[in-house]
């Protein structure tokens, strides 16, 4: 059976990284798309494991050469997904988990649909956000304002998603989460389908 795909979208600080990463420590079936972004690296993160990082000059090259399977700009930067690790992981039957946001969800549903689910994980309100994203202290006020105001428009978005889920208690959103990702393992392409069907 071919790999499927989990978009998981919502605002910086609601803990998709933090869920992400004790999934990824549990499960050696699934593969975290690392994205290329023109962002600053922030304290803690490192290249290859959290980003790529590239400048905007490299990244426009890559655009043009069609090395990504989805780009957009987010908070004056881009970030990108490039297509040949996942359809590389799509083809080892892994589950591909996706941290994008609502433009690159949009694009991603279009060619994958079959075999993809779709998850948006918030805050309980706008305050809880913030106080996340002070207290993570990475980020200086002006771009902390920038980021509330994307989160605002990217709530407009959440109908468009499977699932939702409201990050109050880690323990238990994380149990929230490792459910969504049995339902996500479940989905099969079309052509998977066809071939079991012929085999019948
Ligand atoms: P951050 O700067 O907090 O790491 O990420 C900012 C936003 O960019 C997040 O909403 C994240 O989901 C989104 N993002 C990260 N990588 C990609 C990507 O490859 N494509 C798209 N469309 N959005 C991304």
């Amino acid at each position: 059976m071919s790999g499927v795909i989990l978009v998981l979208s919502g605002p910086s600080g609601c803990g998709k990284s933090s869920l992400t990463n004790e999934v990824l420590a549990k499960n050696d079936d699934i593969y975290f798309s690392i994205s290329t972004t023109t962002r600053e690296i922030r304290e803690g993160e490192q290249e290859g494991v959290n980003y790529h990082y590239i400048s905007k000059e490299q990244f426009q090259k890559e655009i043009e050469e069609g090395m990504f399977l989805e780009w957009a700009e987010v908070h004056g930067n881009y970030y990108g997904t490039s297509i040949r690790p996942i359809e590389q992981a799509l083809q080892e039957g892994k589950l591909v988990i996706f941290d994008i946001d609502v433009q690159g969800h949009e694009i991603v549903k279009k060619r994958y649909a079959s075999i993809m689910t779709s998850l948006f994980i918030t805050t309980p309100d706008e305050e809880v956000l913030k106080t996340r994203l002070v207290n993570r202290a990475t980020d200086s006020l002006e771009v902390i304002e920038k980021r509330l105001i994307n989160a605002k428009s990217e709530m407009a978005r959440i109908c468009e998603y499977d699932f939702l889920l409201i990050n109050n208690d880690f323990a238990e959103t994380l149990e929230k989460f490792e459910a969504v990702l049995k339902v996500a393992r479940l989905k099969q392409s079309c052509q998977d389908r066809e071939q079991f069907c012929t085999g019948w």
